[in-house]
């Protein structure tokens, strides 16, 4: 039996390849197949590879508990291909000397950076009697990690503002210069003001440079309704291994997977904005005694599709939507024509999965309420909406699944969920996950034709 199972498994997912790696066929209703122009596709093309990356690192640059070096030795052994560094606001351009001892990671990071640079790296100094370590600066450790098409390092900036109580943290991965937190009167106009400032670098430095918003359940601090407006903000975190960020909220605070649905919705019913792409990061803080219940490498990252592994050729491939998160499942590709959106997982012996399909349809109701606390007053958290944004439209157990479009979707997106544990888990019980981007569905596209 279980012989039988698995040749019927894998015949399955080979005719889903073929429709996908091959040419995608859709099935019109008199049941003849026809050729659909693809629209999105994420799929290797001969000159392309896939580059694993995380971009959210912290080091003792601020808040993380090891030396930068060790924490970039660490990704390029565990099978990325680049790194972000985005300490809190700072890009690791100072002259900064630590404590050898009395350092967020202790003797130990100390020890263990002396056994692993033994040679002339490590910089030292007597200070009142104590000995203290030179940070790397940026252009030393990208000059020491990076090989072509192997590993890149590149620089970024953890821009680390607040309104009122609220954290706004948002990530700037290739950043040139620092940039200074710039506040605001409000938890959207804090994010703008941030955006436009990083786009405004962007233009007079002719670099790709790409911002987005950190953790949005940090603190309960970011709403959907902060985000969804924010123009030139393009990216979110849909995961983050932070154990304390609440990825999957409360009774009274959405998600940040339910957020990305409201923002959706809005940004193509409403704002006239472009859709929002979902990513997964670290937030990596602790790198000692892997693995524990801190903030650790290893959790969530970005699968980009791009021709070279280049700062600015990973950027454009992102902003184009080459790319997925995850958290531990693999995808071989992502397709949508007008007709159908079908995704095809990198299947792992042993591993089951399931595809969702989620998405909001015209004629969906867009009332929504505002969340009261149990003295009536409104607490500050997204607001609730009807089941019917970010519905679940269709669900299938396997490894390749194919939506067809009904005609009325806004836009349709699509997640996996594996039933394997996740081996270093931020939140208790999670499974390995991916989320594939969105697209918009047939009604979301004459929407934004009519619009334009
Ligand atoms: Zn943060
Ligand atoms: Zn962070």
């Amino acid at each position: 039996m279980p012989i039988v199972l698995r040749r019927f498994t894998v015949a399955a997912s080979l005719i889903a390849v073929l429709t996908l790696f091959g040419v995608l066929l859709q099935e019109s209703k008199d049941g003849s197949s026809a050729e659909a122009a693809v629209r999105y596709e994420l799929k290797a093309k001969p000159q392309q590879k896939w580059y694993r990356g995380n971009l959210h690192t912290h080091s003792l640059w601020s808040d993380g508990d090891d030396f930068p070096e060790m924490i970039a030795d660490w990704y390029r052994e565990h099978g990325y291909q680049f790194l972000c560094f985005t300490d809190h606001n700072n890009i690791q351009e100072s002259d900064k000397w630590v404590d050898a001892e009395k350092n967020k990671g202790g003797p130990e990071a100390y020890e263990k950076l002396k056994k692993r640079f033994p040679e002339g790296w490590i910089v030292e100094r007597e200070e009142n009697g104590r000995k203290q370590v030179r940070l790397k600066k940026f252009p030393e450790l990208y000059n020491e990690f990076t090989v072509p098409e192997e590993f890149l390092l590149l620089r970024g900036e953890e821009i680390s503002d607040r309104f009122e109580k609220y954290p706004i943290h948002m990530n700037a991965s290739n950043i040139q210069e620092a940039l200074p937190p710039l506040g605001g009167d409000s938890v959207y106009q804090t994010m703008q003001n941030n955006v436009d400032a990083v786009i405004a670098q962007r233009e007079r430095t002719g670099k790709a440079i790409m911002i987005h918003l950190n953790h949005p359940n940090f603190g309960y601090a970011v709403r959907a309704e902060d985000l969804m407006k924010v123009r030139g903000e393009n990216f979110f975190e849909v995961y983050n291994g932070h154990p304390g960020v609440r990825d999957s909220g409360d009774e009274n605070h959405a998600s940040t997977e339910r957020i990305w649905d409201i923002v959706l919705t809005q940004r193509i019913d409403k704002l006239n904005l472009p859709i929002m792409y979902g990513i997964a990061t670290d937030d990596g803080h602790s790198y000692h005694d892997i693995p524990s219940r801190a903030s650790e490498p290893g959790r969530g990252w970005v699968m980009v599709l791009a021709d070279k592994l280049e700062e600015e050729t990973l950027i454009l491939a992102m902003e184009a939507g080459q790319f997925y998160a995850s958290s531990g499942v693999n995808l071989r590709g992502v397709a949508a024509t007008d007709k159908v959106y079908e995704l095809v997982v990198d299947a792992e012996e042993g591993v089951e999965y399931k595809i969702e399909f989620i998405g909001t349809r015209k004629g969906y109701d867009p009332e929504s309420e505002p969340v009261l606390d149990k003295d009536g007053n409104e607490i500050h958290t997204t607001r609730r909406y009807s089941e019917d944004v970010g519905e679940v439209l269709k669900t299938v157990e396997g490894t390749s699944a194919r939506y067809q479009f009904q005609g009325d979707e806004l836009y349709v997106r699509a997640k996996v969920t594996s039933d394997k544990k996740h081996p270093n888990p931020s939140e208790l019980e999670e499974f390995e996950r991916a989320w594939a981007q969105p697209v918009l569905g047939p009604e979301g596209l004459a929407k934004q034709a009519k619009d334009r």
